[in-house]
């Protein structure tokens, strides 16, 4: 019963443009996370993490589809993070009614789990050791983790380890073309990044609709997001940013309120 709800639940998932699926055994997660970031924190009783991602522009396409026209992009309006919490409470609702309880986290949550390592965890890609973010086999870059379900026991039995790190590094024997793109030097190639030289460059007018960085690596280059879709996302990283950094109407806010 349990793979054949598995199956139910990845093709549900699948029908909304939610093409990255993966569990995750929340006590090996669990056991590399800082003490607020583990999900037994979150959700005692917890030993199965179901992770919901997207690849490409499928997830939102669909959610274009289904929202109608959408408005500029405001830090008080999140189609589609709407969009992927409706999604994910459907597949809640088909646990539900096989007796299985779970919480709903989102990366943008106040309390929540380092989503890109649990992407990595669930085999969606590897973290890249030069510009840290998930890279996927077919999709590169061109991810984003949507949501997880913090599920009660282990409904689906054991669950193997499904990360891709000893057989998928593309940024080994990469020219890493993402380092000489950005403008500012973000990266410096050997693993440190300098984030607030990318908030205060786009906070001051730059990189308007895109980063340069993404778009240089050669991995999934195929899969690379639609204009509409990567200006949007690319507005609200420049809304969190300005957040973190204490940029613009934040700098009267002070840090502790901030995060
Ligand atoms: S361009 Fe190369 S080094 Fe840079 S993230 Fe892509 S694969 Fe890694
Ligand atoms: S958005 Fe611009 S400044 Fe920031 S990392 Fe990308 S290219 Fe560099």
């Amino acid at each position: 019963m349990s793979s054949s709800l598995l199956a139910e639940l990845q093709a549900q998932c699948n029908q909304a443009g939610l093409n990255l699926f993966g569990i995750v055994d929340a006590a090996r997660f669990d056991a590399a996370q800082p003490a607020e970031g583990r999900a037994r924190q979150l959700q005692p009783g917890c030993g199965t993490i179901l992770v919901l991602g997207s690849g490409g522009s499928s997830f939102w396409r669909h959610m274009v589809s289904s929202h109608g026209p959408l408005r500029a992009p405001a830090p008080d309006y999140h189609p589609v993070q709407e969009f992927a919490v409706a999604q994910t409470r459907t597949a809640q609702a088909l646990l539900s009614a096989q007796g299985i309880r779970s919480r709903l986290v989102q990366p943008e949550d106040r309390k929540t789990l380092n989503f890109v390592q649990l992407g990595e965890a669930a085999g969606f890609g590897t973290v890249s050791p030069v510009i840290h973010i998930l890279l996927h086999p077919r999709f590169g870059p061109w991810i984003s983790l949507r949501a997880a379900l913090l599920l009660e026991g282990m409904p689906f039995g054991p669950i193997d380890d499904a990360s891709l790190q000893d057989r998928f590094q593309p940024c080994c024997n990469c020219e890493k073309p993402c380092i000489s793109a950005c403008p500012v030097g973000v990266h410096d190639g050997f693993g440190a990044s300098d984030f607030s030289r990318c908030a205060h460059h786009r906070h001051a007018g730059n990189c308007v609709t895109a980063c340069s960085v993404r778009r240089a690596c050669p991995v999934g280059a195929a899969e690379r997001f639609v204009a509409e879709e990567e200006a949007h996302r690319h507005a609200y990283s420049l809304f969190a940013m300005q957040k973190w950094y204490g940029l613009g109407s934040w700098r009267f806010v002070p840090r502790f309120l901030r995060q």
